[in-house]
C-alpha cells in the first residue's frame, strides 16, 4: 500500500505557497488586500459582523488557482464518480494528513493552546448526500479520523444567507472550551468557514483554527497574477511553514543560533 508521503507527493509539482504576508496581501485568509489594507474586504466584513467569533489562525495548504490543476482537484473530488473520485479523494486526503502531520504543532503554538481537541469539518450547504470533505477528514485521515466530531449544522435558510458571513449559518453542538480544527476544502470567500467558526464559538468552544486545502484565487481579478507570480518563485516544499518563519521538519525546531554572530 502506498504511503502518505508517496501519495501526496505528485502535489509538490503544483501546490503553491500561500501569498506571503505583505502590502496587498490579507492577513487573515491570505488573499489579495488593497494597498494600505490590512485585510481584504471580506475578511473586513466577517470581522465586523463576527466580532471576536472569528477563526483564531485561518492555515491555507496551498493556493488554488481558478482552472489550474489543484482548483480541478478539488472540484473533481466532490463531483466524480467512481475510481476517478477514489483517486482524488485519496490523493488529497494524503495531502491534508502530510501537512498535519508537519505543521499541527505550528498551529497550536500561533493559537496558544496546548492541542486540538476535537476535529470537524465545513458541512456543505448544498444539501448533497454524499459528504466528500467529511468521509476525508472522518474516515481517511489519521491525523484527524480518532478526533473528529460532527459538530456542525447547516441552518435551513444557510443558502439564502447568499455570500455574507453570519453566526447563524451553521448551529453547533454544546462545548465545554475544547479547541476545535476545523476543516474546510477551499476557500474563495470567507463566509463559510468564518461563519461555522463563529458557530462553534457560540455554542462554547475555546480556540477555533481553520485548515484549509486550498486558498482559491483568480488572476485575472486586481494585482493578483503579480502576487501569485511572486508566490511561484518559492517552489513549494512541504517542510515550508506558513506560520513560523523558517522551514522545519517532523518536530518543529527553530533554527541553530549562529553562535559566531555578535551584534
Ligand atoms: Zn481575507
Ligand atoms: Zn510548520
Amino acid at each position: 500500500m502506498a504511503t502518505v508521503g508517496e501519495l501526496a507527493a505528485r502535489y509538490a509539482n503544483f501546490l503553491v505557497h500561500p501569498l506571503l504576508p505583505g502590502p496587498g496581501v490579507c492577513q487573515v485568509c491570505r488573499g489579495t488586500a488593497k494597498p494600505g489594507y490590512p485585510t481584504c474586504w471580506q475578511c473586513q466584513e466577517a470581522r465586523k459582523i463576527l466580532g471576536s467569533k472569528v477563526a483564531d489562525a485561518v492555515v491555507p495548504v496551498s493556493l488554488a488557482l481558478k482552472n489550474e490543476q489543484y482548483a480541478n482537484e478539488l472540484w473533481r473530488y466532490k463531483n466524480v464518480v467512481g475510481a476517478q473520485q477514489q483517486y482524488f479523494r485519496t490523493g488529497l486526503a494524503a495531502v491534508l494528513w502530510r501537512f498535519l502531520a508537519l505543521h499541527e504543532a505550528c498551529i497550536t503554538a500561533h493559537c496558544a493552546v496546548r492541542g486540538f481537541d476535537i476535529v470537524t469539518s465545513v458541512p456543505s450547504t448544498s444539501g448533497r448526500e454524499d459528504h466528500p470533505l467529511r468521509t476525508m477528514v472522518a474516515d481517511m485521515v489519521g491525523a484527524t479520523r480518532g478526533r473528529y466530531r460532527d459538530l456542525l449544522t447547516p441552518a435551513s435558510d444557510a443558502a439564502a444567507l447568499g455570500r455574507t458571513a453570519s453566526s447563524s449559518r451553521y448551529s453547533a453542538s454544546a462545548l465545554w472550551g475544547e479547541n476545535v480544527l476545523l476543516i474546510d476544502d477551499t476557500w474563495t470567500t470567507c463566509h463559510h468557514a468564518q461563519s461555522a467558526a463563529a458557530a462553534l464559538k457560540k455554542a462554547g468552544a475555546g480556540s477555533v483554527a481553520v485548515v484549509v486545502l486550498g486558498r482559491h484565487l483568480n488572476l485575472t481579478y486586481g494585482d493578483t497574477a503579480t502576487l501569485v507570480e511572486q508566490a511561484r518563485l518559492r517552489s513549494f516544499s512541504w517542510d515550508a511553514c506558513g506560520l513560523r518563519p523558517w522551514d522545519h521538519g517532523p518536530n518543529p525546531q527553530p533554527p541553530p543560533r549562529d553562535t559566531n554572530h555578535r551584534p
